[in-house]
């Protein structure tokens, strides 16, 4: 199993606490995660601390964006292949209309999308709104 001291040993980070406990939260609860929903999970934590980190491991690879189409902004854990600056994360992310829950479907390639004459392409997600598998039962 993948341990949070091995993901920043990996990208050159020193391990402070607040690192290692972020990351234990990403693999513990192996969802996309809010600032907000971090802190409920950690012991006492510093705002700005924490926004530093989520900064920090978005710069080197550790975690990207979840873009779900809602208001709030999510992270998720990069499955290993993303380096400094260099996302690779081309992923659909899946929102559950019940429990509120976003995470990433590796499974699921984001198409190359042929684009009109004269438009150049820089992103594209790919958001799929449902009811999760949890939620299904
Ligand atoms: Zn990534
Ligand atoms: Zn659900
Ligand atoms: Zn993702």
């Amino acid at each position: 199993m993948v341990q949070p001291s091995n993901i920043l040993e990996k990208h050159n980070l020193r391990k402070t606490s607040i690192r290692l406990e972020v990351l234990k939260v990403f693999l513990y609860k192996q969802e996309a995660l809010s600032h907000s929903q971090l802190e409920q999970e950690m012991n006492e934590t510093d705002r700005v601390t924490l926004y530093r980190t989520l900064k920090k491991f978005e710069e080197t690879g550790i975690i990207h964006k979840a873009i779900d189409g809602t208001d709030v902004a999510r992270y998720a854990l990069c499955q290993g292949t993303c380096q400094h600056h260099n996302h690779e994360d081309n992923h659909a992310h899946f929102h559950c209309n019940k429990c509120g829950k976003t995470r990433c479907l590796d499974e699921i390639n984001i198409p190359h999308l042929q684009l009109p004459q004269g438009f150049e392409q820089e992103a594209a997600y790919l958001i799929i709104k449902g009811i999760c598998k949890k939620c299904k039962i």
